[in-house]
Parts: structure tokens; sequence; C-alpha cells
């Protein structure tokens, strides 16, 4: 039995993850500051008595001894991350030295969760782990995208000059039962506004696309992921290669939910990057041949069903 530390346990997908590592038999430690994250989430797993709750703020220092450690706390949605852009900088650079301060103390395995958006509005399409990014480093994404870049440094020099054992995944916009109504991201605003037969509120003209991945394909990556050898640290990309505009995708949760919605335009964030598709090339080859299994209309269909319960108060 290995004992795991993840942290942002309790939020979309480290709620997914600490019941996963349960399931298989580990010892799981969720620590949250509860920014994003929900006590809902985890309601299920707290009789569970190999799962332990601690409300903590990653940009703090902790100390537990622990084999290995998921690092996932920082809020991940545009509207929560730049509710506190310096905040959100600190949670990703002092959270990274806080958690990769411990593995090198208790000897650690450790996995950040990074992101495709150290690629910014790409200009290279597909991504490959080999493509450097295009990040406007004063914009409003800035405090996210650079907080995570500033981690992955953090994690490849820590493994140079401590030999900390590290693993860096590159996250692909995600999506799934156990993400918050008010998320304010793409896929529980669209699905929430077509339940409720509200307007579809489309960014820009909606030709922007995204690559969307169910979060079982994720966590399942993950797990992959901290189980390589040592020698491979990643980065590595984690994400669906299958692309969709954001009138596909409004239209798709439109006819999944038989809304009465109609789509109305309002203008774009700055920065939104137009293209995004994850390369999974590396991840085949490294990952025991890893690729998303779940299509996006069959994880929709469960994410509808998610959301429609909830909203009903079921
Ligand atoms: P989320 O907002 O649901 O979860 C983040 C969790 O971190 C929440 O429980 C929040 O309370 C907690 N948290 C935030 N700041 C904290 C702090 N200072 N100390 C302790 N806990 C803190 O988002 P998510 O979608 O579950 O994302 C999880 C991780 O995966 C994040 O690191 C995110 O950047 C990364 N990621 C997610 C996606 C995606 O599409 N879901 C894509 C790329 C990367
Ligand atoms: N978006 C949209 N309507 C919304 C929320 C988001 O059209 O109500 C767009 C947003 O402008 C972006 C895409 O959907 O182009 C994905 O946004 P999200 O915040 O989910 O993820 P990210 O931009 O961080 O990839």
């Amino acid at each position: 039995m290995k004992r795991v530390l993840v942290t942002g346990g309790a939020g979309f997908v480290g709620s997914h993850l600490c019941e996963r590592l349960l399931g298989e038999g580990n010892e799981v430690i969720c620590m949250d500051n509860f920014f994003t994250g929900k006590k809902r989430k985890i309601l299920h797993l707290l009789d569970n008595p190999y799962f332990e709750l601690i409300r903590h703020d990653v940009t703090m220092p902790y100390f537990i001894e622990v084999d290995e450690i998921y690092n996932l706390a920082c809020p991940a949605s545009p509207v929560h991350y730049q509710y506190n852009p310096i905040k959100t900088i600190k949670t990703s650079v002092m959270g990274a030295i806080n958690m990769l301060g411990l593995a090198k103390r208790v000897k650690a395995k450790i996995l950040q969760a990074s992101t495709s958006e150290v690629y910014g509005d790409p200009t290279v399409h597909p991504q490959s782990e080999d493509y450097w990014g295009h990040v406007n480093p004063i914009g409003i994404r800035s405090c996210y995208d650079e907080g995570k870049r500033c981690a992955e440094s953090l994690f490849i020099n820590y493994r140079a000059q401590n030999n900390v054992r590290i693993k860096i995944i590159r996250i692909f916009n995600t999506y799934g039962p156990r993400m918050e109504p008010d998320d304010g991201r793409v896929v529980s605003n669209f699905i929430v506004q077509a339940l409720q037969n509200r307007d579809i509120t489309i960014f820009g003209d909606g030709r922007q696309t995204r690559s969307f991945q169910y979060v079982t394909d994720l966590l399942e990556g993950m797990v992959r992921m901290m189980a390589t050898d040592d020698d491979f640290t990643g980065p590595v990309n984690i994400g669906n290669p299958g692309e969709f505009t954001m009138l596909e995708l409004a239209s798709t949760i439109m006819e999944l939910t038989g809304s009465r919605s109609k789509l109305i335009f309002l203008p774009l964030p700055a920065d939104d990057p137009m293209q995004r598709q994850p390369d999974i090339t590396l991840a085949r080859e490294r990952l025991d041949g890893w690729y998303p299994v779940v299509p996006l209309t069959e994880g929709l269909t469960k994410t509808i069903a998610y959301f429609d319960d909830l909203l009903s108060g079921k």
C-alpha cells in the first residue's frame, strides 16, 4: 500500500483521482484550501479509513511522510484564476517549491499537473512537447500560463540539482461530472445554459477550437505516467486529439439536451487561443499505448446527466 498526497484533491479532477487511487488500494491524503474545491465532491470518501482530508494552502510548507505526490492545486478556469492573479502565481510557483521540497525531503515521486496553456496561442498545430509556445507574459492569462511554465522549470531543476523523481504532464481541456455549474469553463457553461434553456454564450465568432478529453481518460494517463521509470520525466501531453469549434460544441450539446436555447455572441476575451490540439505520439509510446477512449458525445452524455441531477436537486 502506497501513501499518496493529492493537492487540489477536492477539485474536479482531484476528487476523481482520490477516488481512483483509493480504489487501487492506496492510502490517500487530500489537501485543499477549498478555493474552487468543494467538500461535496469528496463527501463519499470521508468514511473510508484510508482517506484523510487536510485543509491547507499549498503556498505554505507542509510536512508529511508520503510515497507519491500529485500536485493539482491551482484554479483551472479563467474566471477563477483571474479573480486573484497574484494568488494564482503564488499557488503555482510557491506550491511547486513547497511540494518539491517535501518530495526531496521524504524521497517521494512527484507529478505536476501542467497544462496545454504552456503553449499559449499556438502557432504550431497540433502541439507536440518540443514546441516552446506562444504566451503573452503580461496578458490576462499570464498568471496561469507563466505560473505553470515556472512550475515546469522548478520541476526540471529540482530533478537536475537534487535528483527529485519528477513527472510532468500537460493536460488539455478536460471535462466530466463533478465540474461546478459556475466553473466558467466552456463545457459546463454550455451544458448548464442548454439544460435551463438560457442563451448559450459564444465568445468571439465561435470558430476557435479546443480538444476535449473526458476525465477518466486523463486519470488513466496520469496514473500510468506516475508508474513510469524514473528516467522518464516528461513533459508529456495528455489530451484527446478530437478537435472541435465552440460552435460545433454548442450544437452537439443542444442536440443531446434537446434544448430550446439560442446562441448569443459575446466579445472574445483577450489572448484567447484560436486553436488547440494535442499531439499524443509521446504518450502513446511511453505510457503503454495510452490513448483516450471516450468519444465526445459519450462523455458529454454522462456530464449532462450529472448536471441534470445536480440542477434538479437529486
Ligand atoms: P479545479 O479548480 O476544480 O481544482 C483545483 C483545486 O485546487 C480546487 O479544489 C482548489 O480548491 C484547489 N486549490 C486552488 N488553490 C489552492 C491552494 N493555494 N492550496 C490548496 N489547494 C488549492 O480544477 P481542475 O480542473 O480539477 O484542475 C486540477 C489541476 O489540473 C489544476 O492544477 C489545473 O491547472 C490542471 N489542469 C486542468 C485542466 C482541465 O481542463 N480540467 C487542464 C489543464 C490543467
Ligand atoms: N467560451 C465560450 N463561452 C463560454 C465560455 C468559454 O465561447 O461561456 C470559449 C472561450 O472563449 C475559449 C473556449 O470556449 O475560446 C474554451 O474556454 P475554457 O475557458 O473552457 O478553456 P481555455 O480557454 O482555458 O482552454
